[in-house]
Order: structure tokens, then C-alpha cells, then sequence
């Protein structure tokens, strides 16, 4: 269920990214989507669900790569970085702090999109929309 909703908000990115383009549009090869280990997303869940989604729209084809981003914690008492870890309660091993402080995990964005001009404008289709 989370990966539709994200694969839904992808389309809403993609599709304004597209207008920016207009009255171009854009043949999508790849889109690489950097994913944080702390997200709860399901990489091959995610990566089905876009396939689905995309077919018969103009993203059709396109590939999502999925470049996961490690969970990294800071220890709030000695500022250290450390990798949280669930059976530790995501305490830090330092000083044995709770994890108050997220580096990097979160992630959940588009880092490129790969794409080229197609030289045939005519052959549009139809705007992608949420499953
Ligand atoms: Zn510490």
C-alpha cells in the first residue's frame, strides 16, 4: 500500500517535470531514485509497482533504479556517526544513546532522470496516471 502511494507521488513529480518540457516530450530511459533504509519502502515492491503503473503512459519503458541510502545516526552525546541497528534499538554503540538524530536514511527522492528528446512529437500519449 505505501509503495502505490509512493509510486502515485512519483507520477505527480514526473508529470510536472514533464510540463516543464512542453511541448516536448521527454523519451524517459531511467530514473534514479535514491531510497533510504529508513523509509520502510520495499525496493522490488516499489519497482513493481511503477512498472504497472507506467505502462501505456508516456513514462512507458522508462526504468526505476533504486540507489539505496544507508540508515546513519548521530550520537547526541559524543557526535559520533554510527550505523543504528533495529536490535539495538537504534542506540547508539558508543554511549548507548537512543537515536535522536537521523545523518542520512530518510531519503526518498528522484537524484536524475534519464532521458532524451524523442524526434517524433506526434506519437503523444496520455499523461500518466495513478493506479
Ligand atoms: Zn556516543
Amino acid at each position: 500500500m505505501h509503495e502505490v502511494d509512493m509510486t502515485r507521488c512519483l507520477l505527480l513529480s514526473m508529470n510536472e517535470w514533464k510540463q516543464q518540457h512542453e511541448p516536448r516530450i521527454p523519451r524517459v530511459s531511467q530514473v534514479h531514485l535514491q531510497v533510504g533504509s529508513f523509509t520502510c519502502v520495499e525496493p522490488d515492491q516499489l519497482v513493481f509497482t511503477w512498472r504497472v503503473a507506467v505502462q501505456n503512459t508516456w513514462l512507458d519503458g522508462a526504468e526505476l533504479v533504486i540507489e539505496p541510502v544507508p540508515l546513519v545516526g548521530r550520537c547526541v552525546r559524543c557526535n559520533a556517526t554510527y550505523s543504528p541497528d533495529p536490535e539495538q534499538a537504534y542506540r547508539s554503540p558508543c554511549c548507548q544513546q537512543p537515536m535522536e538524530e537521523i545523518v542520512s536514511g530518510r531519503e526518498l527522492r528522484i537524484r536524475s532522470v534519464d532521458y532524451a528528446f524523442s524526434d517524433h512529437p506526434a506519437d503523444a500519449l496520455p499523461a500518466a496516471t495513478p493506479a
